[in-house]
């Protein structure tokens, strides 16, 4: 009997025994295509002799320093990766252990910040429905994933939600896509007068929504909407690129395809790319001044930031990532993976939209694809979608959204960067079969 508290109780799992490049293999010898880098995390797939090779490189030097005593070569060239890859203008890098930790320290930067600069009663935040951003308190509070916040409500923190850009369900008839991201801006404007423009702190949203949609991102121009509204309020602007971040669309960072920075920036999961548990928060000079010419102390720091184990495994994950091969699979690999997601579930009557960015692809699966009525959440489609594809060979990331406050069943794929053409379709194949399985 399991000593484990699982995610799910009385479900038998396998066990995971070895990975290899895109596959892992349990106990019983049978393999998986990891189809989904687990949930985005496994960019590079798994046993990565290079990385493995840095790791051991840091043991045998020193693998813990506190950091308030110290810092570390390997923490301090991970920075300067990461600043000479961020949009300009996202001078300092804060380092923690994981996506929830990122998103918890970037909403405490926010809030001291304008203590900092004189604006204590800056302390609303405002962020979207059909939003994760992770599931501690503050973060929770922070997500719209009516679901995952449901029986926690009395214990979150007061925080405010506005739509997503969600064009598949939310654009309306006849409405341009221009239209519509005017609609969106013109929603956020009216929330941040609702709740008194000098009183709120931030807008926090992904750049693409993964765990709550299924890679849904923004139509052109929202982001610059967004941007201008934060600038003119003088609220600070958060994007949480734990999921879609570091390569994962085609370009490092995901904001780069929307030609605007932001103020503070949070990464996780390809960061580590599974080696190893790290985050970080990307901030401005603006912050970091802040900071700097004021009290000198972020109030915050957890026990494990700036690991050096872990900033050397992802200081060779970035490197590694950087080769210009690993972003022109990124981007051609997620083209034949659309295209032959189309091909193959495109006509299904179950199947609502297929979309996405590089290697970050989402499937709606719909009970009527005329009227987008999802299925009763009694059938539980995504975990039979995700048990169809176990059986098949294959890892996907089924999850449960909730639209405007019904169900809705998604599946995410997110395959490591160096997957092949002939990989991408036996993808394709498995997974077909496991949804027409499914539904
Ligand atoms: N933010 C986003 C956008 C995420 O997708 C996730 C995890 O899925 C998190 C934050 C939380 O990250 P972690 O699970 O590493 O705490």
């Amino acid at each position: 009997m399991t000593k484990i508290l699982h995610r799910t109780i009385g479900t038998k799992l396998p066990t995971a025994v070895t990975g290899q490049g895109i596959y892992i293999t349990d106990s019983e010898g049978r393999s998986y295509i990891d189809g989904s880098g687990g949930a985005a995390v496994s960019c590079l797939g798994h046993n990565h002799p290079e990385v493995l090779d840095a790791m051991k490189a840091q043991m045998g030097r020193i693998s813990y320093a506190h950091t308030s005593f110290f810092t570390t070569d390997i923490a301090e060239r991970l920075a300067e990766q990461l600043v000479a890859l961020a949009p300009k203008g996202l001078d300092y890098v804060y380092l923690v252990s994981g996506g929830s930790e990122a998103v918890e320290a970037a909403l405490k930067l926010a809030r001291q910040y304008f203590v900092e600069i004189g604006q204590p009663q800056r302390r609303h935040i405002i962020a979207r429905r059909q939003s994760y951003h992770g599931n501690t308190i503050g973060a929770l509070a922070t997500g719209g994933n009516a679901w995952r916040r449901e029986q926690f409500k009395p214990i979150l923190p007061e925080t405010h939600h506005v739509s997503p850009c969600y064009a598949y369900r939310d654009m309306q008839e006849g409405e341009s896509l221009e239209a519509y991201a005017e609609r969106l801006a013109a929603e956020l404007e009216a929330k941040v007068i609702e709740l008194g423009a000098d009183k709120v702190m931030a807008f926090v949203a992904e750049p693409v929504v993964g765990a709550t949609l299924g890679a849904v991102g923004p139509v052109a121009d929202y982001f610059a909407r967004v941007r201008k509204i934060c600038d003119k309020y003088g609220i600070l602007l958060i994007l949480d690129e734990v999921m879609c971040g570091m390569g994962r669309t085609g370009t490092i960072f995901a904001v780069e395809q929307e030609g605007i920075v932001p103020d503070l920036v949070t990464i996780a999961k390809g960061l580590g790319g599974g080696y190893q548990p790290i985050g970080a928060v990307m901030l401005s000079n603006k912050i970091y001044r802040a900071f700097a010419d004021g009290s000198g102390l972020f109030q915050h720091g957890h026990t494990y930031i700036g690991h050096p184990i872990a900033a050397a495994a992802a200081s060779r994950v970035i490197e590694i990532l950087t080769r210009p091969e690993m972003m022109a699979n990124v981007v051609k690999m997620g083209e034949r993976l659309q295209a032959g997601l189309d091909a193959t579930l495109g006509q299904s009557p179950y199947v609502g939209d297929i979309r996405g960015r590089g290697l970050f692809r989402g499937i709606e699966i719909v009970a009527d694809k005329d009227t987008k009525q999802p299925f009763d959440p009694a059938r539980k489609i995504n975990s039979r979608i995700k048990m169809e594809a176990m059986h098949r060979g294959l890892m996907c990331y089924p999850m449960r959204g909730t639209i405007d406050g019904i169900h809705g069943d998604h599946v995410l794929l997110a395959p490591p960067y160096i997957i092949r053409p002939d990989q991408i379709d036996l993808i394709v194949e498995r997974l077909g079969d496991a949804i027409r399985a499914a539904v």
